[in-house]
């Protein structure tokens, strides 16, 4: 057998999910993955919402996938303030990303998916400006297979969806992360995540720490501009919170990879081809998280795939849907995170201080105490505005950011001013 309807590149959480949902419709599905075990090698925290996984009928999974449930987060200012949020009941789950990521592949596998590992997908096959099938390594054997739509799921390297024509992210706009798992931890409050905010630790995003029991945890941070590695020994023994907890704590299994925050790519769907997950950006752009959007999508994407299959039109004015589709769901709430995305990376360390500083000093939590829900975070926030302290810490945001935009436009000015001088 090797032909088939529909070709999924990648078999991570959002090919493998679209592979799922492909196969469970009767749908022929080969499934590529480069490397020769789904899941490894693993470079992601595996911080998920209860909630986004019990929306794409995850939850409860079975309990050796899950190291841990938390009930809220403790967020970290420079220079040691601290913001907690704390609800009656666990809201988000720490997963075994390799658990998690073969668990879903299987029940593809289950449903009729084909997998096929250590087989890259070196370029499509086009023919007549669409896309018709892939050319497969396996080893040192190349081949082609044939397939009447490609799913591309290839995660963040985007190098399948370069060839194929479409705009990808903006480098600008990807984060380096950096993911390991640290042990001999002190002081740990088992149920709670940590997120440490700050340019001087993590530029662009934030750094966290997930513990995972018996003084375990998983730790990382990602940044636009720094070596990660560098930083989280920065965070890991100068922040005055995060190193109380961090000083002894011996790390392993240190991984690097991208994270893409900009928000998704322009245009998602061609003749042929539609794309998911990391490799359309389908990330969260205030917390990097993308396995419950891109899977979200994924899910859609099949949707489009049946349809597309039972009307023998696999062109992109077709395909069109699936993006409609998404940003239905989705697209406010991606355009609301890349704003507060760029709100929150203008903040200076000084600012951030006030703005964790000030949220405890109202009692800020106490509006998030009904609210339960991390992904849809535009949705949630409108629902919260009539709450005056939503409103305030709102309008205190925009205070700090308009004073910093100040500061920058002075900054300019002045260096401006000095070359002119030196000229
Ligand atoms: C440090 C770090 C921490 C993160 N933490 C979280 C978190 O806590 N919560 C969260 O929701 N998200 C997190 N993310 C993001 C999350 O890892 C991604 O959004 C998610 O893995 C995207 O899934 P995907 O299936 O699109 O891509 P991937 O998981 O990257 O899977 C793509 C697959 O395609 C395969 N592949 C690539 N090219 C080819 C090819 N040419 N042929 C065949 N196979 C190919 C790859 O081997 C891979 O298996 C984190 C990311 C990083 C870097």
């Amino acid at each position: 057998m090797k032909d088939s309807d529909v070709i999924v590149v990648g078999g991570g959480p959002c090919g493998s999910f679209a592979a799922l949902h492909l196969a469970k419709l009767g749908i022929e599905v080969n499934v590529f993955e480069e490397h020769s075990e789904v899941g490894a090698p693993c470079h992601c925290a595996g911080h998920l919402s209860i909630g986004g996984l019990r929306l794409l009928g995850l939850y409860p999974l079975p309990a050796k996938i899950v190291e841990n449930t938390f009930r809220g987060a403790t967020i970290h200012s420079p220079n040691g303030e601290q913001f907690r949020i704390r609800f009656s009941s666990a809201i988000t789950c720490a997963v075994n990303r390799v658990l998690f990521d073969k668990y879903i592949a299987s029940s593809a596998m289950d449903a009729g998916a084909n997998y096929f590992l250590d087989s890259k997908v070196e370029s499509l096959i086009v023919n007549n400006g669409s896309v018709k099938g892939a050319v497969v390594k396996h080893r040192n054997n190349e081949e082609k297979f044939l397939a009447k739509i490609v799913v591309d799921a290839e995660g963040v390297a985007a190098r399948i969806l370069r060839q194929s024509g479409l705009f990808a992210f903006n480098s600008r706009d990807v984060a380096k992360g950096v993911q390991a798992h640290a042990e001999g931890l002190e002081g740990l409050e088992t149920n709670m995540v940590d997120v440490f905010l700050g340019r001087h630790y993590a530029p662009g995003l934030y750094g966290w720490l997930m513990p995972t029991g018996d003084g375990k945890a998983k730790i990382g941070l990602a940044t636009k501009t720094r070596n990660p590695r560098q930083l989280l020994e920065r965070l890991m023994h100068r922040h005055p919170n995060a190193s109380k907890k961090l000083e002894k704590a011996k790390i392993s299994k240190v991984s690097y990879h991208p994270i893409p925050l900009g928000g998704p790519i322009v245009r998602t769907f061609s003749n042929g081809l539609l794309v998911v997950g990391d490799a359309a950006a389908q990330v969260k752009p205030t917390t990097g998280g993308g396995v419950i959007y891109g899977m979200n999508c994924a899910r859609t994407a099949a949707k489009v795939v049946s349809d597309a299959l039972q009307s023998d039109n696999f062109s992109s004015e077709f395909l069109n849907r699936y993006q409609k589709r998404w940003k239905e769901k989705l697209g406010l709430e991606f355009a609301f995170m890349v704003r507060m995305r760029k709100m929150l990376d203008s903040l200076d360390d000084r600012r951030t201080d006030d703005l964790i500083r000030f949220c405890t000093r109202i009692g800020l939590d106490k509006a998030f105490q009904k609210s339960h829900n991390v992904d849809f975070q535009r949705r949630e926030l409108l629902r919260l505005l009539w709450n005056p302290r939503i409103s305030l810490s709102g309008l205190y945001l925009l205070l700090l950011i308009s004073s910093c935009n100040r500061k920058n436009l002075m900054y300019h000015a002045h260096v401006k001013d000095g070359l002119k001088e030196n000229d």
